[in-house]
C-alpha cells in the first residue's frame, strides 16, 4: 500500500518543493536490550528491525537510493517525497516496527524506534551533508521521548550554511595539518586558594595569523557532526601532556557527541588503560549535552571513566541543554555552573542564584565550579558556602604556560586564596 502521491517520478514530486530525502532510524534505548539479554540479542533486535522498516519503506511506496548503517542507526536516502509524507511515512514505518513483540528463543522484547530525517529542494546538498542533517533531527527526536519523528526542511540558505560551515572545517583542518593548533591552561582554583586542575582549552591561528576562537568552531563542527576528530585530537594532547609530567592535573573538554559514542569512547578506554598514572590525573568536562544522542550509553560511559579514575565534570551546568536530568543520569563527579551567572549578575538576585543552585548540587555529592570569576568583587558578593571551586580570569587566564612544570609545588597554591 503506498501512501497517497508518492508513486510518481523524483522531477514530477520534485515540482512540489522537495527532490532529496535523508532518514534515519534509531532504536530507543537498545541498551537497556543489550544489558538485560546480551550483545548478541542485541545485534539479533537491530537486524530485525532493519528488516521491519526496510519493509515499511516499501509498503509506503519509497524507492529507496540507498541504505546504510551509521553505528546501531540505520540511514536510508530516496527522491521526490514532499515533506508532509515523509513525516507520515516514517511515522508509519515506526508504528510498523513496534507492533508486534520480537519473540526469539532468548526473550521477547517489545522495541520502539525514532526517526530523523531532512528534505531538501536542492539537488546537490550531498549525502554526507543530508546525513548530517538527519542525524542532528534524530538527535532531536531521541531528545523528546521514544517513538518520535523529527524532519526538518532544509532552508533555502542551507547550501550556503553548509558551504560556510565546511570553509570553517577546511579552516580547522587546515591549522592542525600545518601545526597550527594548541592548548591553553587555566586554573581551576580551590576556595582555600589551591589549584586543582588546569583546564585545556583549544587554541587555533589561521594562515594569515590570526586567531580563531573554539566558539567559533566548536558548535560548526558539532552540527556537523564531525566535532569526533578534533575532540579525539585533543585528548590525545591532553595525554601527552599528562605523561610528560607527572605533576599535572588536567582538565579535557569533550563533546556530549564524543561522549555517547561507544566506538570513540572505546579507543579512550584503549589509551587510558595501557597507560596507568594518567586517568586519575584526567578531569573530562562534557560540554554540549544537547548533542548526547543516546543519555543511557552516555551514563555507561562516565561510569567507566570513573572506574578507570577519572573524574568527570558536567559543564556548562544551568545553561542551554546542561539540565537536572543529565546530572541525575550521568553521575558526575563535579558540576561547572555557566559563567553566564556570573555575566548576567548585575544585580544581587543573580548571586543568590548562584548560591542556590550550589547549594543544590552540593546536596547530591558533586564538587561544584563557579566559572567566569572575573573580578574580586564578585566573590566578596558571592555567597560561597557551597562552592568548592572557582575559575576566571580573576585566577589566571588561559595561557600557554604549563605552571605545573615551572613551579616547585606543580602550580599549586599559586593562585591567591578565595575565603
Ligand atoms: P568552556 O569549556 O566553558 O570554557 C570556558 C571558556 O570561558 C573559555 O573560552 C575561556 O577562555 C573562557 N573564560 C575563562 N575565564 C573567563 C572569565 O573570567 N570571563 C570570561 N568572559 N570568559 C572566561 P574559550 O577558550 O573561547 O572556549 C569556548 C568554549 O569552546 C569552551 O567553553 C568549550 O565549550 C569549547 N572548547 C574549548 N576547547 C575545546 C576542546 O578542546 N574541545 C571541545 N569539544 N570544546 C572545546
Ligand atoms: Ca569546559
Ligand atoms: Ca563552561
Amino acid at each position: 500500500m503506498g501512501i497517497e502521491g508518492w508513486n510518481k517520478s523524483g522531477n514530477e514530486a520534485g515540482r512540489g518543493g522537495f527532490s532529496a530525502c535523508c532518514l534515519a532510524f534509531a532504536i530507543d534505548r537498545i541498551d537497556l536490550i543489550e544489558a538485560a539479554c546480551g550483545d548478541e540479542a542485541g545485534r539479533d533486535v537491530r537486524g530485525e528491525v532493519a528488516l521491519r522498516i526496510l519493509r515499511g519503506l516499501s509498503d509506503c511506496g519509497v524507492a529507496l537510493n540507498s541504505v546504510c548503517r551509521d553505528g546501531g542507526r540505520l540511514v536510508v536516502h530516496f527522491a521526490g517525497v514532499p515533506h508532509h509524507d515523509v513525516e507520515r511515512c516514517a511515522s508509519r514505518v515506526i508504528d510498523g516496527v513496534s507492533e508486534y513483540a520480537i519473540v526469539r528463543d532468548w526473550g521477547t522484547v517489545f522495541v520502539t524506534v525514532s526517526a530523523g530525517g531532512v528534505v531538501s529542494s536542492v539537488a546537490d546538498l550531498g549525502r554526507r551533508r543530508m546525513e548530517a542533517w538527519a542525524l542532528s533531527a534524530l538527535s532531536e527526536a531521541s531528545r523528546l521521548g521514544s517513538g518520535r519523528v523529527h524532519v526538518i526542511a532544509a532552508p533555502d540558505g542551507l547550501s550556503s550554511w553548509y558551504g560556510r560551515a565546511l570553509e570553517v572545517l577546511g579552516g580547522v583542518r587546515r591549522a592542525l595539518d600545518a601545526g597550527r593548533l594548541s592548548l591553553a591552561y587555566q586554573p581551576v582554583v580551590g576556595v582555600d586558594g589551591e589549584v586543582f586542575y588546569h583546564e585545556c582549552l583549544l587554541r587555533a591561528v589561521d594562515e594569515n595569523g590570526a586567531a580563531m576562537g573554539p566558539a567559533e568552531f566548536v558548535p560548526v563542527l558539532e552540527q556537523l557532526g564531525m566535532i569526533g576528530w578534533l575532540d579525539h585530537y585533543v585528548f590525545g594532547k591532553v595525554v601527552e601532556e599528562l605523561l610528560a609530567d607527572e605533576r599535572a592535573v588536567l582538565g579535557c573538554n569533550l563533546s556530549g557527541q564524543s561522549v555517547s559514542d561507544s566506538g570513540w569512547m572505546e579507543r579512550v578506554f584503549d589509551l587510558l588503560s595501557a597507560r596507568p598514572g594518567v586517568a586519575r590525573r584526567l578531569v573530562v568536562e562534557i560540554t554540549e549535552t544537547s548533542a548526547i544522542f543516546d543519555l543511557m550509553k552516555a551514563a555507561g560511559h562516565v561510569a567507566q571513566l570513573r572506574g578507570l579514575g577519572v573524574r568527570v565534570a558536567l559543564d556548562d551546568f544551568g545553561a542551554g541543554f546542561a539540565s537536572f536530568a543529565h546530572l541525575r543520569a550521568l553521575g558526575v563527579d563535579i558540576v561547572k555552573l555557566d559563567q553566564s551567572f556570573l555575566a548576567s549578575a548585575g544585580d544581587a538576585a543573580w548571586f543568590d542564584r548562584v548560591a542556590h543552585l550550589a547549594g543544590l548540587v552540593r546536596g547530591i555529592g558533586c564538587d561544584v565550579v563557579v566559572e567566569g570569576v572575573e573580578r574580586e568583587e564578585q566573590l566578596a558578593v558571592l555567597d560561597l558556602a557551597d562552592v568548592t571551586h572557582v575559575q576566571g580570569y580573576c585566577f589566571g587566564r588561559p595561557s600557554a604556560y604549563r605552571r605545573w612544570r615551572y613551579e616547585e609545588s606543580g602550580g599549586q597554591n599559586e593562585a591567591a586564596g578565595v575565603r
